[in-house]
């Protein structure tokens, strides 16, 4: 089945309308039209081939919503009409010790929405900046909130699940002091999840005109980070805090504002590495600096359920299909509050 996509021939040529095949579903496949696409910085690095290993042509995307269109003859928990996501996962072995324990994400052949190895054509997955998608049913979401908020749910497939899972893990809730960095399209949600958790949250941003913008998502506190005395006045204040920055920066500015036993976990995945930390940010007080990815299927399904009770969804600017190569050079300037997301019904306007 031919549909059409969005996609680049090389890293430094722009984006630009192309025709992809999609796979007849099998037995366990869900076959969905995709309404909507958020724009993730991770789409970016990888286009732009800033990660090793781009495969040409690329089509980015992973944070779908759409409609289910068929499923395939032993698939049970979905039905045509259903609204559905996918994020960044569209396969794995689901028999290691990972995959067992719903961690799929951590799997060593997880299979990514794009840019991963793949039986289907060409050899490699394709994303979600296209028309439909056939996805295996064991890592397709279920859909709860309204669905005039389709759009805006779209984000919470990758920015939601990469800034949830964190939060979770390292027990943010009542009575922590929790800092949100690089307040973009992970870490605006990261502000509504720690905040709906319970959490007082500081944020931290580089962007003067974010301040105001940081307290209406639910944060306590906002400092903007090139302010040396805003920054001394959260010294050893800090429970936990989620690193979303797309970019190399200094990491002991931050580290310093953990409590002892306190840890920094990073999401952010820039091109280059950051600046060595000092050993003695970490030492003379315990801390921990750690790392996480995106998040597994279960725990994707309980991230969503969690923000359609509590009424969260990302912010977001809609974009029609030809407008994501200036969509991409808009974010790259911090200039999107907070998420670009593909109306996908512009792919054949
Ligand atoms: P984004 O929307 O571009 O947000 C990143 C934010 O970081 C910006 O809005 C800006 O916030 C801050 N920032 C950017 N450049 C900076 C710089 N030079 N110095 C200081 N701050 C800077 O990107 P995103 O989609 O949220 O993704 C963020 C990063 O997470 C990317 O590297 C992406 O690849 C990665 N990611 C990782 C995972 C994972 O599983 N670990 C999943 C998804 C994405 P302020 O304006 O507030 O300073
Ligand atoms: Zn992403
Ligand atoms: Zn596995």
């Amino acid at each position: 089945m031919l549909v059409q996509a969005y996609g680049a021939y090389a890293g430094d040529q722009p984006l630009e309308p192309l025709a992809i095949k999609r796979r007849q579903p099998g037995p366990h496949d869900v076959q969905i039209d995709i309404a909507f696409c958020g724009v993730c910085h991770s789409d970016l690095h990888q286009v732009r081939s800033e990660w090793a290993g781009t495969q040409f042509p690329c089509v980015p995307g992973h944070e779908i919503v759409g409609r289910v269109t068929a499923v395939g003859e032993h698939v049970h928990t979905f039905q045509p009409g259903d609204l559905v996501g996918v994020g960044c996962i569209v396969d794995s072995c689901r028999h290691c010790p990972d995959c067992e324990e719903g961690l799929e994400n951590y799997c060593d052949n997880m299979v990514g929405t794009y840019n991963a190895p793949t039986q289907d054509e060409p050899g490699w997955t394709l994303g979600g900046y296209s028309q439909k998608i056939v996805v295996h049913e064991h890592y397709v979401l279920r859909i709860r909130h309204p669905e005039d908020q389709l759009a805006a749910v779209a984000p919470l497939l990758c920015a939601g699940i990469t800034t949830y899972s964190p939060l979770r893990h390292w027990n943010v809730g009542p009575g922590k002091r929790v800092g949100v960095v690089g307040i973009g399209g992970l870490g605006h949600m990261g502000i509504k999840i720690a905040h709906a958790l319970g959490a007082h949250v500081v944020a931290f941003t580089t962007s003067e005109s974010k301040r105001e913008a940081a307290k209406a998502l639910g944060a306590d506190e906002v400092v903007v980070s090139r302010h040396t005395e805003e920054m001394a006045v959260q010294a050893k204040r800090l429970d936990f805090i989620l690193n979303t920055v797309a970019a190399p920066h200094k990491l002991d500015a931050f580290l310093g504002l953990l409590k002892r036993d306190g840890t920094m976990a990073l999401v952010g995945a820039p091109a280059s590495p950051h600046p060595s930390p000092n050993v003695f940010n970490l030492i003379t007080k315990r801390r921990a600096l750690a790392g996480s990815m995106i998040g597994g299927i279960p725990e994707t399904q309980e991230m969503l359920d969690f923000c359609a009770e509590h009424g969260i969804v990302a912010d977001i600017e809609l974009i029609r299909a030809n407008e994501i190569n200036t969509a991409y050079e808009r974010m790259l300037k911090g200039d999107v509050k907070y998420r670009f997301v593909i109306d996908n019904g512009t792919l054949i306007a």
